[in-house]
């Protein structure tokens, strides 16, 4: 029997706010737990939450990115729920009316089909169960509340992916979309982008969905794809052996790569929503639309169309550079300097992205100044420097941070282009290699590739290449 999957993701990004959603606490990671609290994140009597504006704009941000409609008024509301790190009891979400509605986004996967996205909406975060790291840590649990109230997105899509590899996909481009908008930092370590799966199968051909099974927090590429994967096929075996699926919460296990049942799927009438009594709706004019509107970068798409069609870039070029803002940023400004699109191109995509890989560092920690990597390019645009000397100088430059012309002119590098010295030369590389200067006349061109690299290398390099071999095919002539 033939099987469809049938996914859907719930996707939730912390907005990359300073402070919180409701308070002013800040939301750095990684400070000493519970520093980063105050009443009303740790929901002391009393306390009122007073919307973050911050963070609505963030979010209206990633709502026009992905064509959603961003609505005149939203609805905060109470979901009610115990647990240990929610200390209200309650978490302030958006359900009734959320943020936004509609809007998709393309995957390659299936020709650049589109997965519809059903809402965005606003909501805090949870605090963290500690449940590691502790001497006691057999017999406690603690609990940090310093996440407690940092503002979040939460993005539900349309059933619409049909494997895990386009799920995997989607998530994958959803992340660099939100990372290149400034929205939120795509740290799924950190736990600031997190991915639940809904999980289905029907028979090939049958139009009523099955009975779904949500994943919970699968937080790397490589364990989404074969989390949904397990689970798509413990559906399937299941179906197979006569059983049914029973909607529930399963939790992804890495180290025994399966998921396993968490709890039965609550319903949303278990949460008990009702509008949040501290909070107004949240009423968006289409102003504050267009004001976040012209805030928006351009994205990486378009970014990439316009290197191919402004600089004359291939595809393949234009889709590298495009991988984040900041390389692309940095590519445009290593362009311009040097004057040459496709040398800027080459250089940024090889030496300094293989450098960068080496190094285990990144476009945005790069010593290398876009002008200083221009230079370099000028240098061998006026054929200062040959080209493989000028990886020398690159690997330098990076190092020491002094520019080409320095390191050129400090370590007498540049190209000789003089013939006289050119000559001398080649007239001790002909009197070293008699053998291949008579196999050269007797017609072996081969042979007189091996002499050119000879030549280049008692130049140490330096021989202008094109003079060179014109050069030493007339010496070799005259020779004869
Ligand atoms: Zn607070």
């Amino acid at each position: 029997m033939q099987y469809e999957p049938v996914i859907g993701l719930e996707i939730h990004a912390h907005l990359q706010t300073r402070t919180k959603i409701f308070c002013g606490c800040s939301t750095a990671f990684g400070a000493p737990p519970n520093s980063q609290v105050c009443p009303v994140c740790l929901g002391l009597p009393g306390a009122l939450p007073v919307l973050n504006r911050q963070a609505v704009d963030c979010a209206i941000k990633a709502a026009l990115t992905l064509g959603c409609d961003v609505q005149p008024v939203s609805v905060f509301a109470r979901k009610n729920y115990f647990y240990p790190d929610l200390p209200k009891g309650y978490q302030i979400s958006q359900y009734e009316r959320p943020l936004a509605l509609g809007g998709s986004l393309a995957i390659a996967a299936g020709g650049g089909r589109r997965v519809g996205l059903t809402r965005i909406h606003l909501e805090e975060d949870a605090g963290k169960s500690l449940h590691e790291g502790f001497a006691d840590s057999d017999r406690r649990t603690y609990v940090d509340y310093n996440r407690s109230g940092v503002p979040l997105i939460e993005i539900v899509t349309e059933p619409d992916m049909r494997s895990a590899a386009e799920a995997a996909e989607f998530f994958a481009r959803l992340r660099d979309i939100l990372v290149w908008i400034g929205v939120n930092d795509g740290n799924m370590e950190e736990g600031s982008l997190r991915c639940d799966g809904n999980v289905s199968v029907r028979r090939a051909g049958q139009q009523a969905f099955g009975v779904k099974a949500e994943v919970k927090n699968v937080n790397s590429f490589r364990y989404m794809q074969k989390a949904l994967d397990y689970e798509i096929e413990r559906q399937i075996d299941l179906l197979e052996s006569g059983g049914v699926v029973v909607q529930e919460t399963r939790l992804w296990d890495a180290a025994a790569g399966r998921t396993v049942s968490m709890r039965s799927k609550e319903e949303a009438h278990d949460y008990r929503y009702f509008p949040e009594p501290d909070l107004p709706p949240l009423a968006v004019d289409a102003a504050r639309i267009e004001r976040v509107r012209a805030t928006l970068p351009e994205l990486p798409d378009a970014r990439r169309q316009r290197f191919v069609a402004a600089y004359g870039l291939p595809e393949y070029d234009a889709g590298v550079l495009t991988q984040s803002a900041a390389l692309a940023d940095y590519y445009e400004r290593v362009a311009s300097e040097a004057g040459n699109p496709k040398a800027a191109s080459n250089w940024v995509m090889g030496e300094l992205l293989r450098t960068l890989n080496d190094r285990g560092t990144t476009i945005g920690l790069v010593p290398l100044a876009p002008q200083a990597l221009a230079g370099l390019i000028r240098l061998v645009d006026a054929g200062a420097i040959s080209s493989s000397i000028a990886k020398d100088v690159f690997a330098m430059m990076y190092d020491t941070g002094r520019s080409a012309d320095e390191i050129v002119a400090a370590r007498g590098l540049a190209q000789i282009d003089d013939e006289a010295a050119l000559v001398a030369i080649i007239g001790d590389v002909l009197a070293a290699h008699g053998d291949a200067v008579a196999q050269v006349r007797a017609g072996r061109q081969a042979t007189f590739g091996f002499l050119v690299g000879q030549v280049m290398k008692a130049s140490g390099g330096k021989a202008n290449p094109k003079l060179a071999n014109q050069l030493l095919r007339r010496e070799i002539e005259r020779s004869a």
